[in-house]
């Protein structure tokens, strides 16, 4: 399946437009799987990822009515460990940092102890592992925690994983597996009446691909060229996030992943195995801002303050905010669209980390056979244009 030809404006098996963690894990799968892969970003490894906490969090992310979005997120988190083992061999050795940590979500007073209890009945009822505790049972496996802590709940198999080192391993995978990066944007997508055939890049470069993968994160939405009817509805939700560093002398600070929805805004710890302590994030619909703001990084401390007091003494090294790709129904977009020739690889909103593997092993699945796994059959995009074709009839 190999073209021979090579150069700038050869033509080849895939294109992938966007090179954050999900082009680059579709962009290596392709290629795994023995498809000529190129893939064009002006900043490939960036993205999100360079945001984002890392947590893989399917159960304590649990929201009403997105059960079928549970069954992805739980497939992908499943298959963590094996992708983490065969990352680090395609990589040449780069460790991604998974961490099987666990998490506890904790109440801090009687509205947040209800609404954790209505998340714990949802967990039983969709057959998921979490375990009710006392305050004090939490203070006794996280010691920091705040004295006020009225209850928890314990959730052993949600992990984590360093999103900088995992979008790093990509980029190392997609080398070592022959995938030619171009460091230029997409500025058009190149058709001929009735397919996708490739992209102009803001380099002028024309890449010719028998199949395009628009990937291009919260950006997906605005690619000149692409029809409006296949168009991904999907919009920038910014989020701002601390790091803080825990110094050995403080260590262990936490063990495990600490959240919790202070006043209505969810508030997380995520400790890394190296000193790194994430908390994170805010959620706010500001267009493609990503100013760190003086009341972004007051809520996040003031919350994380009330639920671990002692993260005052440690060093903040840095303030960042970043772009989930937003969907109108919070999942992504995985597969072919109404436009032969061009598929979709975006709208992973907050859980792009956590379904990267599974996006992968799909996308490659249906660039070599034609056939979308029916894993990420309800998550077709299509489902959005049999929608807009309703509300214009
Ligand atoms: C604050 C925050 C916290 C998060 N926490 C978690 C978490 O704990 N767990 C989890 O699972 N997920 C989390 N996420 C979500 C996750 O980071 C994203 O869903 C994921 O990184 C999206 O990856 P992507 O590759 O689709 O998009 P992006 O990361 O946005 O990458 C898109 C890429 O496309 C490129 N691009 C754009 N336009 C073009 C073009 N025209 N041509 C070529 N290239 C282009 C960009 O340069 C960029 O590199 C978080 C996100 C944020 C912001």
């Amino acid at each position: 399946m190999h073209s021979s030809r090579k150069g700038p404006d050869r033509r080849s098996d895939v294109l992938v437009v966007g090179g954050g963690i999900i082009g680059l894990v579709t962009a290596w799968r392709a290629a795994e799987r023995g498809l000529d892969t190129v893939l064009a970003d002006p900043a490939p490894g960036g993205g999100a990822a360079q945001v984002a906490a890392g947590m893989l969090a399917p159960v304590t992310e649990l929201h009403y009515g997105e059960e079928a979005l549970l069954g992805l997120g739980l497939a992908s988190a499943e298959r963590y460990p094996r992708f983490a083992a065969e990352l680090a061999r395609a990589s040449g050795g780069l460790d991604i940092g998974y961490r099987a940590c666990g998490t506890l979500a904790v109440a801090l007073d009687s509205d947040d102890r209800l609404h954790l209890r209505e998340l714990h009945a949802l967990q039983r009822r969709c057959g998921l592992e979490s375990e009710w505790l006392t305050g004090r049972e939490c203070r006794r496996l996280e010691p920091m925690l705040a004295p006020g802590v009225r209850g928890g709940l314990r959730v052993d198999g949600d992990h984590q994983v360093d999103p900088r080192r995992l979008a790093a391993a990509l980029l190392a995978a997609c080398d070592n597996a022959g995938v030619t990066v171009h460091r230029a944007a997409a500025e058009q997508l190149l058709t001929t009446a009735d397919r996708a055939t490739g992209a102009l890049l803001d380099d002028g470069t024309e890449l010719r691909a028998d199949q395009v993968v628009l990937a291009a994160g919260s950006l997906s939405g605005r690619l000149a060229g692409v029809p409006a009817a296949v168009l991904p509805p999907v919009r920038p939700v910014k989020g701002q996030v601390l790091r803080l560093t825990v110094p050995p002398a403080h260590a262990p600070f936490l063990s495990r992943t600490v959240r919790a929805v202070v006043r209505g805004s969810h508030v997380y710890l995520v400790p890394r195995a190296n000193g790194e302590l994430v908390i994170g994030a805010t959620s706010e619909e500001l267009g493609w801002d990503t100013t760190v703001t003086a009341g972004g990084v007051y809520e996040l401390l003031r919350d994380a303050h009330e639920l671990v007091p002692g993260i005052t003494e440690l060093p903040l090294t840095e303030t960042r905010a970043g772009l989930r790709p937003g969907s109108p129904d919070n999942a992504p977009l995985l597969g072919p669209t109404d436009l032969p020739g061009l598929h979709l690889a975006t709208g992973h909103y907050r859980n792009g980390v956590l379904l990267t593997p599974l996006t992968g092993e799909v996308l490659a699945e249906l660039l070599v056979t034609g056939e979308l796994p029916a894993i990420a059959r309800p998550f077709s995009p299509r489902r959005f244009s049999a929608a807009r074709q309703e509300s214009y009839a």
